[in-house]
């Protein structure tokens, strides 16, 4: 399997936020992960990405163990991720801000800023190229050049995906990607993800707008009170009795 947990398990002094979850991610698919608000997604993804250390369990990627690493080498196996409220800087162009992400990503240290090498300066030339294939990769090279605080909520969302995008990532792990985006927009990004996988890119998304959901995702699990109570294709799901219960609050 691409990338797997087994019996994954964090909790936060006395609640459990997730709670002994297996999920297997395939590679190339679009996977997507539901549930009410509190449900454990996002903790899920900062276990993933290493923001938190998990309780107990395990994580899973091509074959490699990845449990104890630190975030930032978790990003540099290729897993990449999106943050539920877009940690971009608003007084910065959409330009700046891929190349700053990435430049954060790869690994330059203090020695190089100060060492000015001809070595930094290729280095730069590749941030910047990789910054404006991602861009054109996004649908966002016209607005290369704006400030990000004058963008729509979806050229936002599509920013914090180049950002993404910009490390190489094999997976992405989006978080909320489609929140406070109107549904012709919503129907934008979820073509964007679509691409992603095309192209090989592993997606991971969670996600509340439903029929977004049914259509895109090849995979789904739904979380509630931090346990998996189903996964399968959207019309499993559809259909599970623990889901309409979870959602209808039964
Ligand atoms: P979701 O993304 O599904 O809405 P979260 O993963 O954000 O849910 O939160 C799951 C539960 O864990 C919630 O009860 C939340 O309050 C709690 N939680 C999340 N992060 C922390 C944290 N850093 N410290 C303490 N509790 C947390
Ligand atoms: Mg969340």
């Amino acid at each position: 399997m691409f990338l797997e947990t087994r019996n994954l398990t964090k909790k936060f002094g006395g609640l459990t936020a997730v709670n002994a979850v297996d999920f297997s991610i395939e590679k190339g698919k679009i996977n997507a992960i539901i549930g009410p608000n509190g449900a454990g997604k996002s903790t899920f993804f900062n276990l993933i990405s290493g923001f938190h250390p998990p309780t107990s369990g395990s994580i899973i990627f091509k074959g490699q163990d990845i449990t104890k690493l630190p975030s930032n080498k978790i990003a540099e196996l290729g897993i990449a991720r999106t943050f539920q409220s877009t940690n971009l800087f608003e007084q910065s162009t959409v330009l700046d801000n891929v190349i700053v992400g990435h430049r954060l990503r790869t690994k330059s240290n203090l020695l190089d800023a100060v060492f000015r090498s001809k070595r930094l300066k290729r280095e730069e030339e590749k941030c910047r190229e990789k910054a404006f294939e991602v861009l054109g990769f996004a649908g966002l090279e016209k607005v290369a050049d704006k400030l990000v605080g004058s963008l729509t909520q979806e050229e936002k969302k599509r920013t914090a995906f180049a950002l993404a995008l910009a490390t190489d990532p094999e997976i992405v792990f989006l978080d909320e990607p489609a929140a406070g985006v109107n549904p012709d927009e919503t129907e934008g990004l979820a073509q964007l993800m679509k691409k992603m996988a095309d192209q090989g890119i592993t997606v991971c998304l969670i996600e509340h707008k439903m029929q977004m959901i049914m259509k895109l995702a090849d995979k789904i699990m739904v979380l509630n009170y931090g346990e998996k109570i189903a996964e399968g294709n959207a019309e499993e799901i559809r259909n599970d009795p623990l889901v309409i219960k979870a959602y209808l609050g039964g």
